[in-house]
């Protein structure tokens, strides 16, 4: 079958979008490509149409178990074969996955850029014939781009593994140094291809507005504008703080951060997309492979790190090509807190190594020693002895696991527990005789089958929105029921993080980092900080074309619909 006859059967379209038919052209030629293409484009398919016409397994790298999720989830509604190798699938498993690559008719294998680091994996590789290999979110590669993985940088092993393959590199934002990055990372060859369509969206007013009572500044911009807002803030705090001053004022919002846990994030992830929310209030961890279409306003509420993120965040906005609005609220103290934050980032070498010193102690872990199971500290406590700030603490923690000596699950509260010690019958006409707590216990009941018979973890949370309250007023319930006799609670408040070690505790002599790698990378970030700030404080110059021309687009006109433009036009 030709590219059209497989996108009219698949894909049920007629026509390639611009520039996806040069992309498919050039990787059947067999040609290294980067495609750079914005959200919603069509990138996937750039990758999955030649793979189609190709024998053979097209090997997916992708960063995020969601994305590889979506992908399985719609090649199999198409009856195509494909398969993953994310973390949750354990070295057993392997073999009988490449035996499906290699006779069961499995198209497409996806795997995440640490799994691709097992030998055992890579050995498999070449064991199957792989047609091409296409590497999404390729940003990730460079520390130029906003979102930098360490394990991309290892994507490159690939090459003397399949030196004949074919690799197309995908991303939705590089600019001319990400660009670099990307080829000279994935030893691109020397015909490779860059395919890029425009940036460019006219549909969105890039607002910056400076110096404003922000959260004042906040209820008029979503009072004014009354349909689906995602606001972006720095930390998880402010997140939640501002959620909660919106809902004050009857604004009907959630919010969203790294802390949740996971099915919390996908829940209300899930309640935003429906509109069962109209706000979203979340960090950057937010909105990687989500398409809302119907967004008509991002907003900034602190200032991101770089222009690249925040073309990213404000292109979540008029996914459906209407009106929409793009707010970056900006202070002098938001320029304080990311040089700040930027400073701690990039701790000095001895630095890291007290760090590790410090965590080995805490953990009582010997030199030489690698404990098999996961270990875990209280925040408050190891912050508390060591007298470092939560920023710090997470900033190492991401070092180490950078460098490979961690793996850490961060800032997770552990469930409280829950038991009912009275018995059925006087728990029964305890609900009689107490109105107030019948509802508020059949609830529990129905949450949580199990309470009779043992301490059952529970979710203050969970139960909060279940009954449209905050998670103070069910603690209150519990506490009461508990002084009444009718339950047990352990309120669990301790902040912890758990920690697996990847190796043996190395001594400190033996310990190194990258100085000259970290250092670049620092200096990378102050640039792109620097041109974030110059970005915000231009007063005259078009804001959409400054955006595109950092990213590396040649601009025309002047938008006539950006803050900029609109105070030329007075
Ligand atoms: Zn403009």
């Amino acid at each position: 079958m030709n590219a059209i006859d497989i996108l009219i059967k698949y894909w049920g379209y007629s026509k390639f979008r611009t520039k996806q038919e040069e992309v498919i052209e050039n990787i059947l030629a067999n040609k290294d490509v980067l495609a750079i293409f914005p959200v919603g484009e069509g990138k996937s398919l750039c990758y999955q149409i030649p793979a189609l016409m190709k024998n053979g397994v097209c090997l997916v790298i992708s960063p995020l178990i969601s994305l590889m999720t979506d992908q399985l989830r719609f090649l199999s509604s198409k009856g195509i074969k494909s398969i993953a190798i994310n973390k949750n699938i354990n070295l057993n498993e392997i073999d009988d996955i490449f035996n499906k690559c290699k006779f069961g008719g499995i198209k497409f294998l996806f795997l995440s850029p640490e799994r691709l680091q097992s030998s055992k994996i890579k050995n498999k590789l070449n064991d199957i014939n792989i047609n091409l290999i296409a590497v999404d979110e390729a940003h990730c590669i460079s520390e130029w781009g906003h979102q930098f993985r360490p394990s991309f940088r290892k994507i490159s092993d690939l090459r003397s593994i399949l030196p004949q393959t074919p690799i197309l590199a995908l991303t939705a934002t590089a600019n001319k140094y990400v660009t670099h990055d990307i080829i000279t990372n994935l030893y691109f060859k020397k015909n490779h291809e860059i395919v890029k369509t425009s940036l460019k969206k006219n549909n969105v007013s890039y607002l910056v507005l400076e110096n404003t009572n922000k959260r004042k500044k906040l209820i008029e911009l979503v009072e004014k504008i009354k349909s689906s807002i995602i606001i972006y803030a720095n930390t998880r705090k402010n997140v939640e703080n501002i959620s909660k001053y919106l809902n004050y004022y009857k604004y009907n919002s959630c919010f969203y951060h790294a802390g949740l846990s996971f099915d919390n994030r996908k829940n209300i992830q899930e309640k935003w997309i429906k509109n069962q929310f109209r706000i979203i209030v979340a960090t950057s961890s937010f909105g990687m492979g989500i398409n809302k279409q119907d967004v008509r306003l991002v907003i900034n509420f602190s200032l991101p790190p770089n222009i690249e993120t925040y073309y990213q965040q404000s292109g979540r906005a008029g996914r459906d090509n209407k009106k929409a609005f793009s707010i970056l609220l900006f202070d002098e103290n938001d320029i304080k807190y990311q040089q700040t934050l930027l400073n701690q980032r990039y701790p000095k070498s001895y630095e890291i190594i007290d760090f590790y010193n410090n965590l080995s102690n805490y953990l009582q872990i010997p030199v030489g020693m690698a404990p098999e199971e996961n270990k875990s500290i209280n925040i408050e406590k190891f912050k508390d002895r060591y007298k470092i700030s939560s920023i710090e603490l997470y900033n190492f923690l991401n070092i180490l696991q950078n460098e490979d000596y961690i793996i850490f699950k961060g800032f997770v509260k552990p469930d409280s527990k829950l038991k009912i010690i009275m018995d059925t019958n006087n728990l029964y006409k305890f609900q009689i005789e107490n109105r107030l707590y019948d509802q508020f216990i059949r609830l529990l009941l129905r949450t949580y089958p199990k309470l009779f018979s043992q301490y059952v973890s529970v979710n203050e949370e969970t139960i909060a929105k279940k009954i449209n309250s905050d998670i103070d007023f069910v603690k209150k319930i519990f506490k009461k029921l508990e002084k009444l006799e009718v339950v047990k609670y352990q309120f669990n408040d301790e902040n912890t993080i758990s920690i697996k070690y990847l190796s043996a505790r190395t001594d400190s002599q033996y310990l190194s980092f990258n100085d000259a790698e970290i250092k670049k990378r620092k200096k990378s970030d102050l640039y792109r900080l620097d041109k974030m700030i110059s970005f915000c404080r231009n007063q005259n110059k078009c804001r959409r074309n400054l955006i595109l021309k950092y990213l590396g687009e040649t601009v025309s006109n002047d938008c006539e619909n950006c803050s900029n433009c609109f105070k030329q036009n007075k």
